[in-house]
């Protein structure tokens, strides 16, 4: 396994972690540069974010810093209630696709959605099977796109809390057998982001990430499971908080062969984006030092 002690090179920062600092939102030119004083070589930046910042003015910020992207945040929400529907969220990923290349990604991550509607708390139909389908079809419509232009896309699995509103694929396992289906050759234009956060607790987490090697291993997210987690989405812990067991999984995901960053993604509404942006940054080096 890569010692990680002595420098934070393979370290990214998701934007999240610090798009609030001290309760206020912070322009992802701030970040950027926030993490360029570090010497932090790689973000993973969200859609919204690189709007507001403008995409090209963020390429050229990000190459006037010799950065690069561990992942961009994110597509996907593919189930809707009709086929107009259906068809607005094709279009929507093609254009995450084609800002994720202007960015130079490592890879589109994907939170492939569920029941569509629920994210408002009105779900349009309850039927979490027809969810998972029209998510399969979705990827592989997307997936025929991301190829022709050379953009890996990474199925993001999510703690099955969130299978009604984000994501109803919920497991590292369920996500290898949609890659397995739609890129059975392993070519590299498919694969998984693996959060700790949404699998720490699978007892088959050893055995799929042996299964998922370094051709489906595209992107790892670090953070930790907070005792209690008071909220659903933005609760999060920093690493070496709480109880996921980081150096072990790491280990796992190396051995399958993945040799990329480690990037630290943390929604924290009631703790670290209370803070200053500086402190949280620094925190995630001395971590991702001592605790990764
Ligand atoms: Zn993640």
């Amino acid at each position: 396994m890569r010692d990680f002690s002595q420098d934070h090179r393979w370290l990214s920062i998701n934007t999240a972690t610090v798009r609030k600092q001290q309760g206020a939102e912070v322009p992802l030119a701030t970040i950027i540069d926030q993490c360029a004083e570090r010497g932090i070589r790689a973000i993973s930046p969200w859609r919204d974010q690189v709007a507001a910042a403008g995409l090209d003015a963020t390429a050229r910020q990000l190459r006037a810093h010799g950065m690069e992207l561990s992942g961009y945040c994110r597509g996907g929400f593919f189930p809707a209630a009709d086929g107009a529907g259906l068809r607005a969220a094709l279009d929507d990923n093609r254009r995450a696709i084609d800002e994720a290349k202007t960015l130079n990604a490592a890879c589109l991550v994907l939170v492939v959605g569920a029941l569509p509607g629920a994210l408002g708390g009105t779900p349009l139909y309850t039927d979490i099977t027809r969810a998972r389908s029209e998510v399969f079809d979705g990827i592989a419509a997307s997936l025929e796109y991301a190829r022709q232009v050379g953009m890996p896309l990474a199925i993001e699995p999510l703690h099955p809390m969130q299978a009604a509103d984000r994501a109803c694929i919920n497991t590292l396992e369920h996500a290898l057998d949609i890659c397995d289906a739609l890129d059975a050759q392993k070519t590299g234009a498919l694969g998984v982001a693996l959060d700790v956060y949404h699998v720490w607790w699978d007892p088959k987490l050893q055995a799929q990430i042996a299964r998922a090697g370094k051709e489906r291993l595209l992107a790892f997210h670090v953070c930790d499971w907070r005792l209690p987690t008071r909220d659903l989405l933005s609760d999060r812990g920093m690493m070496g908080d709480a109880v996921i067991e980081l150096k072990k999984i790491r280990q796992w995901v190396e051995a399958a062969g993945f040799e990329g960053y480690a990037e630290v993604e943390i929604f924290s509404a009631l703790d670290w984006w209370l803070r200053p942006g500086q402190e949280t940054l620094d925190t995630c080096i001395a971590r991702h030092r001592s605790v990764v």
